[in-house]
């Protein structure tokens, strides 16, 4: 019998049904009713409600949404833009590109609503560039709402108006820092900006703006419908709602499962059919390769903001990466390492250089040429990257190496030892 608890699905329940990326089937499946509730009521009880639900940011910070909402200054000499990060390419996560693809009318409808309580009358959605097939299939339901009147002009006869623009990113995985989206997403070379100002005071255009992730404004019209309580009863306390935890690698059935905030790797693992073949685990991420790893002493550690924090990690994107005990550590770390050097945009020195110094090393040691030293030269380097960059994908960056080293430091030794081995002098013939 299953030990996990019966999770009613909420964001996934219409992704099996028969063309469930159809406005016909949405409507169906109490499609935009909640859009017609929320005009009904005023922009700051929508806020207030959100707040309520204790609705926290899904694309791995998790700021509180209300909160963040509440940042929107309440004068309008600049239009207020809402802007949905859709540029999902933390490694590992797959959990907004299948709901845009399986239900992309659940993130339109949150759009309005969150759009129309923050009084703003434009909408961009930022898409990896990469994913087409995704950018289509949003086009089409923005079409189909726009069709049937829940977008463009005097929105279901409430006098707003709102514009949804599908934008196809610049295939950078910076592009997904919310400031460097919308340097983007204004026409110009994806870099973070200083922060503050946060966007809410100046975002796009210099203008009060709201980034949120797809998952996040997804949630939303659920918690219309059913209200704040009955999101507080899904999750924690401080981390209430259902979440799509996407699980890849070594287990029998990868793909996405929605669950509870608070779920542990045990109760996942049964979700997803155990480990592959029955090999043991050996060591897993939490959420994407930028949070650091956890091992088999952390299968039951909730997987919430405040649980994985305490466990010694963050919760990130919920991308479950499951390794078994064929996979080796150092090598795993290596190939992470180099996504983030190929990723780092350079506008910083510890984390340009850092990852460029790190890849080096760890490819040495990898191909069995590294010394002892090496490892303190690592972290030497990553103390040297983390809370010294501009950006969280340096802090990013370092994690997999400060854990793997942390949980798994006799591998590094290891292939150092292989290497002392092979240089090791011949005893000279006849010496006594
Ligand atoms: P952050 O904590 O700096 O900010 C989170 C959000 O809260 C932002 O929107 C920010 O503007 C807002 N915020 C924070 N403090 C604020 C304040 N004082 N006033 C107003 N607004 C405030 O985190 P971040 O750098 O935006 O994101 C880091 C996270 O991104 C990591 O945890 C990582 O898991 C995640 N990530 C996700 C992906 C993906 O593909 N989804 C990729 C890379 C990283
Ligand atoms: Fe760019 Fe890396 Fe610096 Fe972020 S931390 S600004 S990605 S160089």
């Amino acid at each position: 019998m299953s030990t996990v608890d019966p999770v009613t699905p909420v964001l996934t329940k219409r992704w099996l049904s028969p063309r469930s990326w159809s406005i016909q089937t949405y409507e169906q499946l109490e499609g935009y009713t909640a859009l017609r509730k929320a005009l009904t009521a005023t922009p700051e009880q929508i806020v207030q409600m959100v707040k309520d639900s204790g609705l926290r940011g899904r694309g791995g910070a998790g700021f509180p949404s209300g909160l963040k909402w509440s940042f929107m200054p309440p004068n309008f000499d600049k239009p207020h833009y809402l802007v949905i990060n859709a540029d999902e390419g933390e490694p590992g996560t797959c959990k907004d590109i299948p709901l845009m693809m399986a239900d992309p009318h659940s993130l339109i409808e949150g759009c309005v609503i969150a759009s129309y309580a923050m009084r703003a009358n434009y909408c961009f959605i930022y898409v990896r560039g990469e994913v087409l097939h995704c950018i289509r299939r949003l086009n089409q339901a923005v079409a189909e709402a726009k069709a049937a009147g829940y977008l463009g002009k005097d929105i279901l006869g409430s006098g707003y108006d709102l514009e949804i623009v599908v934008h196809a990113g610049a295939g950078a995985y910076i592009c997904g820092e919310e400031t460097a989206l919308l340097d983007s997403l204004e026409g110009r070379r994806g870099q973070p900006r200083l922060k503050p100002p946060f966007p809410a005071a100046a975002g796009l255009y210099a203008a009060p703006t709201t980034v949120n992730n797809v998952e996040t404004i997804a949630s939303v019209p659920y918690i219309i419908n059913g209200g704040a309580e009955w999101f507080r009863k899904m999750g924690t306390e401080k981390s209430p709602g259902p979440k799509i935890y996407s699980i890849s690698g070594h287990v029998e059935r990868p793909g996405q499962y929605e669950a509870p905030l608070g779920t542990t790797l045990r109760q996942l693992l049964e979700m997803a059919g155990g480990m592959k073949d029955g090999i043991p685990l050996k060591f897993w991420t939490p959420g994407g390769s930028s949070t650091p790893m956890f091992t088999a002493e952390h299968l039951d550690v909730p997987l919430d903001f405040e649980g994985a924090v305490e466990a010694g990690s963050i919760l990130g994107t919920t991308a479950v990466m499951v390794f078994n005990e064929t996979v080796s550590v150092p090598w795993a770390v290596m190939k992470w390492t180099q996504f983030y050097k190929h990723e780092s945009c350079g506008k910083c020195t510890p984390c340009r250089e850092g990852t460029y110094w790190l890849v080096q090393i760890l490819e040495r040691m990898v191909a069995g040429n590294g010394t002892e030293e090496d490892i303190d030269t690592l972290l030497d380097i990553c103390d040297n990257v983390l809370g010294r960059s501009f950006c969280a994908l340096g802090d990013g960056a370092v994690s997999p190496i400060t854990s793997g080293i942390q949980y798994f430091r006799d591998e590094f030794l290891a292939l150092c030892e292989k290497n002392r081995a092979k240089n090791r002098k011949p005893a000279l013939a006849g010496a006594n």
